[in-house]
């Protein structure tokens, strides 16, 4: 079965959901309306669902092929890249001033998730070249913004993000990658990067890269890093391609998934060093590179919500297909969608992807609010907000990819695991997303080392806060339809609230055993804020007259299944948090790995 964009359901979540109807109606996005909104979803839709979709199993089934130090993307995949491009998806957020639309983030976000259902291979290369983009803007002199900016903003050339060595993966600071300064202000880089994304394929004509390195007399650690940009042709004054860069890809990965997204190994410096121009300061490295990794965080996130999504369509459609058993009473045998363990699964799928794509969604909101919003304090606290949720959208948004991806194939049975109904390719491709842009652990330490102590714990209370003003509207809704998911968010958020409270005390007293529970907390605070936002969603719809594309009862009936089949496992996650590391301490954790 094909993918079909629900671009009601997205436009839905962006304005309600996710508050751009908001921003829309404060003025704070200029001429944009929810008219244009639509149709920009509506067109990516069309376009992912007509023109990428076709292309996710043929590259899968082929891949990408290297030889001769050469990568050759799958048929279709230049042509259908190229029309991409030529009608300026690549360019929907970058500033006008360098070839962009300045269409909000959110927008944006929609489309990646549009992108990922179709594609998730497809998706990466360009979500990349996004991420570069901002960073090349927020970072780099105006010579180099001048000269690579609106190609690769037109999607003319593509980026890539090079952080990770043999030695250095989670360690950032453990690369080797040496920069040697040139008289003539340029640097010359050797060393080797692994696992690079689409660090060489045939889709544009030049691929510039983007590495951290560092230099001779820098600081060891993060500390020492300096971020480069490094194109594989040299650019001629007159802006043409020039000599070809001392840099190559030698060798690309075979892996469980994304086939067709060409992972590779990059050698600099065979004939004595790649040409780099240096982008913000030396040892400034890992600033640029935050710029580029947060976006490609949650842009990874939206990789889970498409897998998801494309998940569940096929699930649900095999389900009202598939016939076996008869249930009682009757002498037919039923589709599976009637039996209350395939209802089961079908609703959980949907439901967590709803949830996930509502948190991605908001976080993308909160960096348009924080770039676009009238007054400093409203752009402060949107930031604040938005650096909260990132680790939340990226982790919990993968793992529901996984999550939702398996389930599928289980409503498929057997026919899921083989390979026939594309089921499976969904688990392998989405399997990814927990692992790269930081791995999901890394995005738990991250929220409850960094980001719960913002603003002296502020900034997650506040959070909660707004949560719990959802949870009374639905309890002051008093509609029988919601069953207790006013009581179960409600609770919920009781063990989001204490839980975040003793980690804040346990990280002062005791890192290591507030850290031994990040996972656990990351979970919890996704299904407090998953429900509570499918909550407000179902509010909203409510609102809308009959018939609309917001779906009332369906939209209650899922918040309802969220909130007393996934919110309710929250006192236990919170139980994991503070009271859940014993074993994992020194002679428990020995006696029990013994054997
Ligand atoms: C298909 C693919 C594409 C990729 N694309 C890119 C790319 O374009 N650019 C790029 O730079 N990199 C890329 N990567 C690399 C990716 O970002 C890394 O694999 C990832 O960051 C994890 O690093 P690692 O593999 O070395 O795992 P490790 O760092 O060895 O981690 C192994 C395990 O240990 C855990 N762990 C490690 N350190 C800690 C710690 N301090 N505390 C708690 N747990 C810890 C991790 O969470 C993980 O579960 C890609 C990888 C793959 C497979």
């Amino acid at each position: 079965m094909t993918y079909r964009a629900p671009v009601a359901d997205i436009a839905f979540t962006l304005k309600h959901g996710a508050g751009l109807g908001r921003m829309i109606e404060d003025g704070s996005l200029g001429d944009l309306d929810a008219d244009l909104l639509g149709a920009v979803v509506t067109e990516a839709g069309r376009f992912a669902s007509d023109v990428l979709a076709p292309l996710n199993r043929p590259g899968d089934r082929q891949g990408a092929a290297f030889k001769d130090g050469a990568v050759t993307m799958p048929p279709g995949w230049k042509e259908a890249y190229r029309s991409w491009a030529a009608a300026g998806w690549n360019a929907l957020v970058a500033p006008t001033q360098w070839g962009g639309q300045g269409l909000p983030h959110a927008i944006n976000s929609a489309c990646i998730e549009m992108w990922s259902s179709a594609s998730m291979a497809f998706s990466l290369g360009p979500l990349l070249t996004n991420a570069a983009v901002e960073a090349l803007r927020a970072h780099g002199c105006d010579e180099l913004k001048k000269t690579y900016l609106p190609k690769l903003v037109s999607g003319e050339w593509m980026g890539t993000m090079e952080m990770t060595e043999p030695q250095a993966g989670s360690d950032v600071g453990a690369l080797r990658t040496k920069a040697e300064r040139v008289p003539d202000g340029t640097y010359r880089l050797s060393g080797q990067k692994i696992f690079i994304t689409y660090g060489e394929h045939d889709l544009t004509d030049n691929i510039i890269h983007f590495v951290l390195a560092r230099l001779p007399d820098s600081p060891p650690g993060t500390k020492g890093l300096s971020f480069f940009l490094v194109p594989k042709f040299l650019i001629n004054a007159d802006g043409s391609l020039g000599e070809r860069n001392d840099l190559r890809a030698h060798s690309i990965e075979h892996k469980l998934g994304i086939h067709a997204s060409p992972t590779c190994t990059m050698v600099y410096g065979d004939h004595g060093g790649a040409k780099a121009f240096l982008i913000g300061e030396e040892n400034r490295g890992m600033a640029c590179m935050f710029t580029m990794m947060n976006l490609a965080r949650l842009a990874v996130g939206l990789q889970g919500v498409g897998v998801a999504e494309r998940a569940t369509q096929e699930a649900l459609a095999y389900a009202r297909e598939r016939r076996q058993g008869r249930p009682a009473g009757s002498s037919e045998p039923a589709p599976i969608i009637v039996y209350p363990d395939v209802k089961r699964m079908l609703l959980s799928m949907r439901a967590l992807t709803r949830a996930a794509r509502a948190i991605c969604y908001s976080t993308a909101v909160l960096n348009d609010r924080a770039h676009r919003a009238k007054n400093e304090e409203t752009r402060r606290q949107a930031r604040e907000r938005a650096a909260l949720l990132t680790p939340i959208a990226k982790a919990f948004s993968s793992d529901v990819g996984i999550e939702v991806a398996s389930l599928g194939i289980q409503v498929h049975g057997g026919m899921g695991y083989i390979e026939e109904t594309g089921a499976a390719q969904h688990l392998r491709d989405a399997r990814i997303a927990a692992i790269y842009e930081g791995t999901n652990g890394i995005q738990a330490l991250d929220l409850v080392a960094r980001k719960v102590p913002l603003a002296d714990g502020t900034t997650v209370q506040a959070y909660i806060e707004d949560l719990r003003r959802t949870v009374a509207v639905v309890n002051a809704a008093n509609d029988p339809t919601f069953g207790s998911t006013g009581a179960r968010l409600s609770e919920a958020l009781d063990h989001l609230d204490r839980t975040t409270l003793w980690l804040l005390k346990q990280l002062a007293k005791d890192p290591d055993t507030a850290l031994a529970g990040a996972t656990p907390y990351l979970r919890l605070f996704s299904a407090a804020a998953g429900g509570c936002l499918l909550a407000d969603e179902a509010l909203a719809a409510s609102r809308q007259p009959e018939g609309d594309s917001g779906d009332g009862a369906g939209r209650i009936a899922l918040a309802r299944f969220f909130a007393e089949n996934i919110a309710v496992q929250a006192p236990g996650l919170a139980a994991s948090v503070t009271d859940g590391a014993g074993a994992l301490d020194g002679a428990p954790f020995t006696a029990a790995m013994q054997h």
